[in-house]
């Protein structure tokens, strides 16, 4: 005769040793006296997505735009695919994009530990409850048994898993167990999921999207794995709990599993937290809109954009910009709030498919690098280079005076040409004065690209050479003494009188013919305060080096 089954003593041989009960617990971690409570929960596998960056940033400002709590808990249940010094990645990540945590493995904090590894006790407690209560069962299958009911439902074209007659274990005896046991078999705890068919739908409520209709979960999935570990579903519910999340706020691909979830916590015994599930990034490829990619898409990775020089702020600007349709209009009249003092609200972000794009990303950096002062503009790059450059880096270091000098012509004037987009495009914008990136600039030009003969070219430069430590120290001056020399040569100095006809070249040849010598290239800053950066010396040695070299 089978015996019915007895929980206690089942409890007794899965979870011999002493752990604490539920009680102690719901006392150690007790609820908190905010009302908002997000995390951040990534797992640690050496990359930082864009898209967590956005889900942890909407987090952060969730929490604390409304007098809030955001933490950082890291989730390494799947040991196969942490990766060492990808827990360092994630703070170094966030707090690079400013993003701040009130607890997290290094911060500390009361509802610790901050990684799931080390609160293995905290879950076994709730799945013996579970299994106690009639809730979980220990499930004996080989790996193979397992393959081969999934072969039969492929040969059936029945969903794959375990579930109704598949979850032979779901009623065993407490004799089975102990038999199981005894022979020292490997089990997994299941979860008895509270409905057994594939076709059963659910209404669920999520924060962005309203109320949806989905398919109900109705497989026993695995609570603990076979080494006592927790999937990752069991242990985000307990986690959220035992940390007292108000909101869970993560990306899309778990909109599926929210059904899982919330039987989780109902079996469980706890309120479930609010859920927003974010919109995937999406980029516009070949005119289709598609899901940025970890493999194929640079930019998916965080990294991307700090090897490219993007300002941190400016890269959190572009995500504020895709968090919530309120977001522009509220920017255009507070252009000089910061970003935190706008509290977006969930129901106005995306559905789906926020697009990234990087144009928009560009003209949001360009801004920024633009409103910094000369000397934070400095510091900046600077800082940039020593950890992306160092050989600039070094340079900049050495020659400091030049190159701050050089990065400040005409900025925040009147004729200020916001010139940098991103940081890295210091190295080119030094190379006109730096005189090791100089001659790798000059090198890298067709050696004959004179818009003119290059007899008149090399007179051209004679004769400023010769006037050059006698012309104006003022900008208007010297563009008019430098005009006046132009027309010595003919040069036509505008285009009606170049259309006339009967000039040698025009203004802009004479210019460009002088820019060739002095700023070694077709592009520079103002050709003024270029040779004034440069000093008198280093401006005549190089309008003598192209004189030889047209010569
Ligand atoms: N560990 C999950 C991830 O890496 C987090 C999902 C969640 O936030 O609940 O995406």
């Amino acid at each position: 005769m089978t015996q019915p089954t007895n929980r206690d003593e089942l409890a007794k041989m899965l979870f011999p040793h002493a752990i604490p009960t539920i009680q102690e617990l719901e006392i150690r971690y007790p609820a908190r006296s905010v009302p908002f409570v997000t995390r951040f929960a990534p797992s640690p596998t050496g990359f930082m997505h864009i898209g967590g960056v956005y889900a942890a940033l909407a987090s952060e400002r969730f929490a604390h735009g409304r007098g809030g709590i955001f933490f950082l808990r890291i989730e390494d249940t799947d040991k196969k695919r942490e990766v060492a010094g990808a827990i360092d990645l994630i703070e170094s990540s966030l707090s690079r994009f400013g993003i701040p945590v009130d607890e997290s493995v290094s911060v500390g904090g009361k509802y610790g530990p901050y990684v799931q590894s080390e609160r293995r006790e905290l879950y076994h407690v709730f799945a013996r409850d579970l299994l106690l209560r009639g809730l979980a069962y220990p499930c004996f299958m080989t790996e193979d048994e397992i393959s081969e009911i999934r072969t039969q439902q492929e040969a059936m074209g029945a969903f794959p898993g375990i579930y109704g007659e598949y979850s032979v274990w779901r009623d065993a005896t407490t004799e089975a167990v102990r038999e199981a046991i005894d022979a020292n078999k490997d089990w997994v705890l299941r979860f008895r999921c509270p409905n057994r068919r594939p076709d059963a739908r659910v209404v669920v409520h999520d924060e962005i999207r309203g109320k949806m209709e989905m398919g109900d979960n109705f497989l026993d999935i695995p609570l603990l794995k076979r080494d006592g570990i927790p999937t990752y579903h069991f242990a985000h519910a307990v986690d959220d709990h035992l940390m007292r999340v108000t909101h869970v706020l993560r990306a899309e691909e778990w909109l599926p599993s929210l059904p899982l979830h919330l039987q989780l916590f109902e079996a469980c015994g706890f309120e479930p937290p609010k859920y927003a599930h974010t919109a995937q990034l999406m980029k516009t490829d070949e005119g289709n809109k598609r899901k940025l990619s970890k493999s194929k898409d640079p930019e998916a990775n965080v990294e991307y954009f700090f090897e490219r020089g993007y300002p941190a702020e400016a890269v959190r600007e572009y995500l504020f910009n895709i968090f919530d349709s309120g977001y522009e209009p509220w920017r255009a009249e507070n252009p000089d709030a910061t970003p935190e003092s706008y509290v977006f609200e969930l129901p106005k972000m995306p559905r789906s498919g926020a697009l990234f794009d990087l144009k928009k990303l560009d003209s949001i950096s360009h801004g920024f690098l633009s409103s910094l002062s000369n000397d934070e503009l400095f510091e900046r790059m600077l800082e940039w280079t020593k950890r992306y450059d160092p050989e600039l880096a070094e340079m900049m270091t050495r020659y400091r005076d030049i190159s701050f000098s050089a990065i400040s012509i005409q900025r925040l004037t009147d004729k200020d040409p916001k010139k940098f987009r991103i940081l890295s495009d210091v190295r080119d914008y030094l190379s006109v004065f730096l005189p090791a990136l100089f001659e790798v600039r000059k090198n890298a030009r067709p050696s004959l690209d004179t818009p003119l003969d290059p007899d008149l070219s090399r007179q051209i430069l004679e004769d400023f050479l010769g006037a050059l430590s006698t012309l104006p120290g003022t900008p208007d001056e010297w563009i008019v003494s430098v005009r006046e020399r132009s027309k010595s040569f003919g040069m036509a100095q505008t285009n009606a009188e170049w259309k006339e006809g009967g000039h040698a070249g025009k203004f802009a040849d004479y210019a460009m013919t002088l820019r060739l010598a002095i700023a070694g290239g077709t592009a520079s800053p103002d050709l003024f305060e270029t040779i004034r950066t440069l000093g008198l010396d280093e401006t005549q040695k190089r309008i003598q080096d192209r004189i030889n070299e047209l010569g």
